[in-house]
């Protein structure tokens, strides 16, 4: 009985077990997982465990230790083990979660979670709070409910009548703003080559006194668009002089903070994120920094009615609450059914408390730190970013004195390929860097120790 479950249960946990040891990077070759893993459908059909079994098999070598301590890829959380116990029982327990009649459970779990969520992070109570599958949904979630609000303002019902006749609609952004951003623009019909665009500071940081003086050009419904968390150097913008330009001209202030807005659950880094409440929209993730597994992003809005007249959706068969009654996610997210990701959020907030949570966020800055200070003592190696968060930008001048990029991409593939840690380049102000990002909670002192003397090894120092 449930032989395939058991299997998947006991691979799971060989897999966990086996993070801290194992290559980090994939083994196999793009060749060798079309082999394995490609090829015709069948038509007869295999007993369930052995497809577990084979699966197995063939995608371990193409696996990455994401969730293991020594990841520090993009910005990538591990995932802990309630998280992931609690996401287990999400698929288990195949729940539809659109609606409260749909499950229940998952409608308290959500309203919970959003309770929790929004003390956590020093956020307004009455928010709207939607459960999406990452930023990039987060970003198209809040900004419609932006569009539908200014819009509203302006005397257009932008569901009912769409954009086509409608008040223009102007976006900016800072000049570093993350591509999710633009690409949610797009799907609104706001147009990514709309976005008007204000200079950043060496760090990414908009600058506040750029962005009045070009809001002083524009006229009608305004939309601002700032950052807290550069996806390369971890730089929060100063979201309070951003509020500041932006309430002069009655404008929505919208804030990407896919893995900083975390910053605001310790309470000795609230200042760095001074003014975060009195922006209209937040888009986070909780599949980053918080480790819950994939997809799990949170879109937060300030006037839930806004939000949910941008959301919502009415049929005569759907069973939905009376006003507040209870919750129905459909009102929240731009989903219909979807899976209860409420579930994995809920399990690791309990598991971490307030403060366990504040400690993982902490513990990863400190250890950006550590990582940074040992890296800037390999021979030729420059550290580009201010450590604000959990980023480090690190550069490689080879000892000839040669092309610094060509070199540091070197480095990049060969710690790569060395195996002890994995992590990627980047290319900041046209300077080619390795990035490091430490996001995944079971990383130690010891992780970032041995990882910067592999890379000094891949250095050849
Ligand atoms: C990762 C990231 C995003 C996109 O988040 P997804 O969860 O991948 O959709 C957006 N903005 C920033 C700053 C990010 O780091």
């Amino acid at each position: 009985m449930h032989e395939a479950l058991r299997l998947a249960y006991e691979s799971s946990l060989a897999f966990r077990r086996g993070l801290p040891d194992r290559p980090v990077g994939a083994r196999a070759t793009l060749a060798s997982l079309r082999a394995t893993l490609g090829g015709p459908l069948g038509d007869a059909g295999q007993p369930p465990a052995q497809v577990i079994a084979d699966l197995v098999r063939h995608a371990d070598p193409g696996l990455m230790a994401e969730p293991g301590p020594r990841y520090f890829g993009f910005v990538i959380g591990g995932s802990s083990d309630a998280a992931v116990g609690a996401d287990w029982l999400s698929s288990a327990w195949d729940q539809n979660s659109g609606l409260y009649a749909t499950s229940p459970a998952l409608a308290v779990v959500e309203e919970t979670c959003a309770r929790w969520l929004l003390e956590l992070l020093g956020l307004p109570e009455r928010c709207g709070v939607g459960f999406v599958t990452g930023c990039q949904m987060a970003h198209f979630t809040c900004l419609a409910a932006a569009r539908h609000e200014l819009l509203r303002r302006a005397g257009w019902d932008v569901e009912q009548e769409g954009l086509q006749g409608s008040p223009r609609l102007h976006v900016v952004v800072g000049d570093e703003v993350h591509v999710t951003v633009p690409r949610a623009l797009r799907f609104l019909g706001l147009g990514a080559g709309r976005m008007v665009r204000v200079p950043a500071d060496a760090q990414g940081r908009m600058i506040p006194s750029e962005l009045a003086k070009t809001l002083q050009h524009l006229d009608g419904p305004t939309l601002v668009c700032a950052q807290v968390g550069n996806v390369n150097t971890g730089a929060l913008d100063d979201v309070d002089s951003i509020a500041d330009a932006c309430a002069l001209r009655n404008a929505w202030l919208h804030v990407d903070g896919a893995f900083g807005l975390w910053a605001a659950a310790v309470p000795g880094m609230r200042g760095a994120l001074k003014g975060i409440e009195r922006a209209d929209s937040w888009a986070t993730d909780a599949h980053k920094w918080l480790n819950v597994p994939y997809d799990s992003g949170l879109a937060i809005v300030k006037d839930a009615r806004a939000h949910r007249a941008a959301m919502t959706v009415a049929a005569a068969y759907l069973i939905q609450q009376e006003g507040d009654a209870a919750r129905d996610a459909v009102d929240w997210v731009p989903e219909f059914s979807r899976r209860a990701r409420g579930f994995p959020i809920y399990a690791q907030l309990r598991a971490l408390g307030r403060d366990g949570v504040a400690a993982l966020i902490a513990r990863s800055c400190a250890l950006a730190r550590r990582a940074a200070e040992g890296l800037a003592a390999i021979p030729g190696a420059t550290v580009l970013n201010e450590v604000a968060l959990n980023q480090v930008l690190v550069r490689f001048t080879p000892p000839d004195g040669g092309d610094a990029d060509a070199f540091t991409k070197r480095v990049v593939e060969g710690v790569q390929a060395e195996g002890t840690c994995w992590l990627s380049g980047s290319t900041w102000h046209g300077l080619g860097v390795m990035r490091v990002s430490i996001s995944g909670q079971d990383t130690t002192e010891d992780d970032i120790d041995r990882s910067v003397a592999a890379i000094r090894k891949v250095v050849g120092h």
